[in-house]
C-alpha cells in the first residue's frame, strides 16, 4: 500500500489560525479603532503596500503599556477546529507552521498552546514596558510569508507540492502561489478568486478531508 507523503501546512493568523484581527483589538485600547480601519483601507484599495500600512497601523499603539498584549490575547479565540486540523497533519507525520503579519507577542504564545512547528510574525517594539508605535526586526509581508514557506518546507524534508496553504487574505497570495495546494479560508475577493479551493464554513477541521487526512 502506498503511504500518503507527508504535509507541511502553513496558515496564516488573524481571520484564518484566529477569529480576530489583532491589530484592530489592540486600536480599540488605543482608542484609534476608526484611524487604523482607515489605514486599512487604504491598503486594501492599493494606495498602501503592507509594510507601510503596518507601519502607519502599529504608530497609533504608540505609548500603550505593554500589558494591552496580554488583554488583546486574552480576547483572541482560537478558529473551530483548528486543533483537529493540526492533529491531524501532525498524526500523518506532518508538520504546522503559522505565519502572519501580525506580532510575535501574540503568535508565539497561540504556536505553544497549538503545537505548531513552526510560526513567524513581526514584533511590536516595546521600551520600559511601553509600546513605541514601531516595529523591530525583518517585515512579514506578502513575500515574507512564501519565503517562510520555501524555508520550512526545506527544513521539514517536505517537496513543495506536498505543500499547504491557507489563509483568508490579499497578504496570504504569494505563499498560496508557491504552495502545492492553496485553500481560501474566509476568503477576501482576491483569495476567493486565486484559491484552488476555497472552505465553505468556518470550520478549518472542513480541510482534514480535502487533505485526505
Ligand atoms: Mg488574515
Amino acid at each position: 500500500m502506498n503511504q500518503s507523503p507527508r504535509l507541511l501546512v502553513i496558515l496564516d493568523v488573524d481571520s484564518t489560525l484566529i477569529e480576530q484581527e489583532v491589530i484592530e483589538l489592540l486600536a480599540d485600547c488605543a482608542g484609534k479603532r476608526a484611524e487604523v480601519e482607515a489605514v486599512t483601507e487604504r491598503a486594501m484599495s492599493g494606495e498602501l503596500d503592507f509594510t507601510a500600512s503596518l507601519k502607519a497601523r502599529v504608530s497609533h499603539l504608540k505609548g500603550l503599556p505593554e500589558s494591552v498584549i496580554a488583554e488583546t490575547l486574552a480576547k483572541c479565540t482560537v478558529t473551530t477546529g483548528a486543533h483537529k486540523l493540526i492533529e491531524a497533519v501532525q498524526a500523518k507525520g506532518g508538520k504546522v507552521g503559522a505565519v502572519s503579519g501580525g506580532f510575535s507577542q501574540l503568535l508565539d504564545p497561540l504556536a505553544v498552546t497549538l503545537n505548531l512547528d513552526f510560526h513567524r510574525a513581526n514584533q511590536l517594539e516595546v521600551v520600559d514596558g511601553i509600546l513605541t508605535g514601531d516595529v523591530i526586526g525583518t517585515i512579514i509581508d506578502k513575500p515574507a510569508k512564501a519565503t517562510a514557506l520555501r524555508q520550512w518546507a526545506i527544513e521539514s524534508n517536505i517537496d513543495l507540492k506536498h505543500t499547504v496553504a491557507i489563509g483568508d487574505g490579499a497578504n496570504d497570495l504569494d505563499m498560496m502561489n508557491v504552495a502545492g495546494l492553496s485553500i481560501g479560508f474566509n476568503a477576501k475577493p482576491r483569495v476567493r478568486a486565486a484559491a484552488d479551493v476555497i472552505l465553505a464554513s468556518n470550520d478549518l477541521s472542513e480541510a482534514i478531508g480535502l487533505l485526505g487526512l
